[in-house]
């Protein structure tokens, strides 16, 4: 996985993006969570649940499937935020997770199109290093990873946020002219 750090960024970043009167902040907040949410499946190494199961690290958690189900809940359940576009930001800031799992170079592949294919999918291009899990995290391998997670994911992200912020105003300032 890239770090939690990156999967919960790019919510907030899109969000930043999009504006508080498309993703209020509490919008942003829950598809930051979702973002995180897949990697929970790490509890299953203490559990016993061995990684090549469909319930261990990047099976089920990480699945087109799961991050549906799991974004509809939210949309239809959450009072203040339901619609679709709600639902369609949310599912999004779900599959980001597998998506980016698919671009790092290490650990297995992801099962994204669990429960009807249990294949696990790598992409070809994996720019991203794997993040060492735990106390690894601390390590030279753990400031690769970083480096390469701040280069191809903060950078872009926040330039895009930082220009969508700029453009807003000033098409607010004219507008008040
Ligand atoms: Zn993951």
């Amino acid at each position: 996985m890239p770090t939690i750090f990156s999967h919960a960024f790019l919510p907030l970043a899109a969000g930043a993006t999009l504006g508080r009167s498309r993703v209020s902040p509490g919008l942003a907040f829950a598809g930051a969570a979702l973002a995180v949410l897949p990697d929970l499946d790490v509890i299953g190494f203490p559990l016993g649940i061995g990684y090549g199961s469909q319930w261990g690290h990047r099976g089920f958690t990480h699945s087109l499937v799961f991050a549906g189900a799991i974004a509809a809940a939210i949309a239809l359940l959450w009072r203040p935020v339901r619609s679709f576009g709600a639902f369609a930001f949310l599912f999004i800031c779900a599959v980001s997770h597998p998506l980016f799992d698919l671009l790092t170079d290490g650990g297995q592949g992801v099962m994204l199109f669990w429960p009807f294919d249990h294949q696990r999918l790598f992409l070809e291009w994996q720019p991203i290093r794997v993040s060492p899990i735990g106390a690894r995290f601390f390590s030279e391998r753990g400031l690769e990873t970083v480096r390469s997670e701040l280069l191809l994911l903060w950078l872009p992200g926040l330039l895009v946020s930082i220009g969508a912020f700029i453009w807003r105003r000033q098409r607010r300032l004219r507008t008040e002219l």
